[in-house]
């Protein structure tokens, strides 16, 4: 009975094929988990030490003395300002990946929050000559964290800041089916096409020569992304190189429209 014979030959290896494929997903996982935990385990134990250096640089920073004490104090406490930041964004960034970041949703006005966003930004923006336009529409309130949305704002318009050289940054909000959004336009420098699914990963950065010249750390888009679904929402972006770039976030609208 040669018919079944291969049949069944053909069911066993389709049958071994699975299997190796199953192996080889639970591996996978295996190591995106251990790859998690070690993140977060980094994360967390850079903490600690950290921040007991912070502090003792900052009592030497109070009590310099000698002439190279003068000159070498400023930068200790220049370049553990920026660790301690990229420490702080990696912990956030390993909670958010943890689920271990708890939101406080409220009602909120996202103009009043886009407001005050701006309003904090606004003096980096002059400093480059640059100006921050809003123009929105009334929009319903939703069940957002406002903290974390201002957060996620305040990143988005820090790099639109950064990232023009000259010209303007544009908010607008808007009502769309379904959605409310959010779009930040900038003038700068845009992001080439081909790098533009790998923005919102981790460490992604566009170019080495970008981050001399721009700073940061490539962890902002990531905690950004992030933050934005642990609250159902979304982000795109759109960009053109040397003609400038936008960021959209889109809140669904409540199911019952709720008035300011
Ligand atoms: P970084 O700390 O490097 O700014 P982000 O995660 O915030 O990290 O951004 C990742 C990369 O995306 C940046 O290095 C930059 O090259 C690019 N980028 C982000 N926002 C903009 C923007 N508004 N205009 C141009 N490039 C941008």
């Amino acid at each position: 009975n040669l018919d079944i014979k291969l049949n069944e030959q053909s069911q066993d290896e389709l049958g071994s094929l699975a299997r190796a494929i199953n192996d080889l997903v639970a591996d996978l996982k295996r190591i995106q988990d251990s790859r998690r935990e070690f993140f977060a385990n980094i994360a967390h134990e850079l903490r600690t030490p950290l921040t007991y250096i912070e502090g003792y640089v900052k009592l030497l920073a109070e009590t310099r003395e000698s002439e190279e004490q003068r000159r070498v104090i400023p930068i200790l406490v220049d370049e553990t300002k920026r660790l301690k930041g990229l420490v702080d964004d990696l912990f956030e960034l390993a909670q958010l990946e943890e689920g271990k970041i708890a939101l406080t949703l409220e009602w909120v006005d996202l103009s009043e929050i886009i407001e005050t966003s701006i309003e904090k930004v606004k003096l980096y923006a002059a400093n480059k000559g640059i100006t921050i336009r809003l123009t929105e529409e009334d929009v319903p309130i939703l069940l957002l964290d406002g903290n974390r949305i201002q957060q996620v704002l305040i990143n988005l318009l820090d790099n639109a800041i950064r990232y023009t050289n000259q010209g303007m940054i544009t908010v607008n909000l808007k009502s769309i089916p379904e959605f409310i959004a959010v779009k930040i336009e900038d003038t700068g420098i845009g992001i080439p096409e081909e790098e533009l699914p790998f923005i919102f990963e981790r460490f992604h950065r566009v170019e080495k020569s970008r981050s001399r010249n721009y700073g940061g750390t490539g962890l902002g888009l990531a905690i950004v992304k992030k933050l934005v679904e642990i609250q159902g929402g979304q982000i795109e972006v759109a960009s053109q190189l040397d003609v400038g770039t936008s960021f959209t976030l889109k809140f669904p609208k409540p199911a019952e429209e709720r008035i300011k």
